[in-house]
């Protein structure tokens, strides 16, 4: 059962209280497929400009991650600005620039049609919705969002999550897409509208797991330097969704111990900028960070 992402490939110019980095790599399908990387070995389908630099798809593919779906197409790649304030949760787009991605219909590559696991990576959900049509028949389906398509085209997404198994957001993207302010009603209300699991993840306070009959609570890292937040959404997504395609089995169990890579993988990427953690990173301190989370919440 191939895992499938679906994402935005990127620049972003990143400013955190304590430094600026201009034009670094990013992208939600970057940060997924590279957490997913350390699993399984995912399929990607994206589109970058000609300046996106070789190295980076050169390094995507040092990972096994297969690229088959990744379009090089003429012309600028999708860019994007933020600024986080002092507490990391708080973060402003300054600027997003579709690019390539303006007019991006992809047509999937024959062998990623029969993919077991799809993950719809925040990008405009109607891109989601003409990609995921194309899928034979996945047993599980995922997808996140961003502010911005919330406000944009909310109704795109509300009939987008009827054909969505697990929906993953930020603790103020559920609130703002369900019109609620109490994240359990509000988590509540959106389980109602198609996806059996709705996973809220809310920053340096863990994520929580909503389904209709399970309710799954898990801490984030206890990490006294956040570098920069960026990418932690879509590397637990990867982590998530990667040990999935690995266990190949889809019991609560296995969502639960999912969130804990979620969270695992989420926490390594926010100590450096960028994606450059990841190139360092090995599985045995995924392993060991695995352990720790065990450790931490036992009693
Ligand atoms: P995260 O921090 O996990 O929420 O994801 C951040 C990544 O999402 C960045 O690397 C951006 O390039 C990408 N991104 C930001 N806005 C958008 C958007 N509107 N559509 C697609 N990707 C986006």
């Amino acid at each position: 059962m191939k895992l499938v992402i679906v994402g935005s490939f990127a620049f972003d110019t990143i400013e955190t209280p304590f430094a600026r980095r201009e034009r670094i790599v990013g992208g939600s399908g970057t940060y997924c497929s590279l957490a997913a990387s350390f699993f399984t070995t995912p399929g990607i389908v994206g589109v970058v400009g000609s300046d996106f630099p070789e190295e980076t798809v050169n390094f995507f593919k040092e990972r096994g991650i297969d690229t088959t779906g990744l379009e090089i197409k003429e012309g600028k790649t999708f860019f994007w600005e933020a600024r986080y304030g002092n507490d990391p949760n708080e973060r402003t787009t300054i600027r997003t620039e579709l690019n390539v991605f303006k007019d991006f219909k992809p047509v999937l590559p024959p062998e990623y049609r029969k993919a077991g696991i799809v993950f719809l990576g925040n990008i405009d959900p109607d891109q989601q919705d003409g990609i995921l049509n194309q899928f034979e028949a996945p047993h599980l389906v995922a997808m996140d969002t961003i502010n911005l398509w919330i406000r944009e085209k909310p109704r795109s997404l509300l009939e987008l999550l009827e054909k969505v198994d697990v929906f993953f957001a930020n603790d103020e993207e559920i609130k703002m897409l369900s019109q609620e302010t109490n994240l359990v009603k509000a988590g509540k209300k959106l389980l109602q509208r198609g996806p059996s699991l709705i996973v809220i993840k809310k920053g340096e306070h863990g994520a929580l797991l909503l389904g209709k009959d399970f309710t799954f609570g898990v801490i984030a890292h206890p990490c006294d330097e956040v570098v920069d937040p960026t990418g932690a959404g879509d590397s637990f997504a990867g982590g998530f969704l990667g040990y999935l395609d690995k266990v190949k089995s889809l019991t609560t169990r296995d969502f639960r111990r999912a969130a804990v890579y979620g969270s695992v993988m989420a926490s390594f990427v926010i100590e450096d900028f960028g994606i450059e953690r990841f190139k360092t990173l090995t599985t045995q301190e995924i392993k060991e960070r695995f352990i720790y989370f065990k450790k931490l919440v036992s009693f």
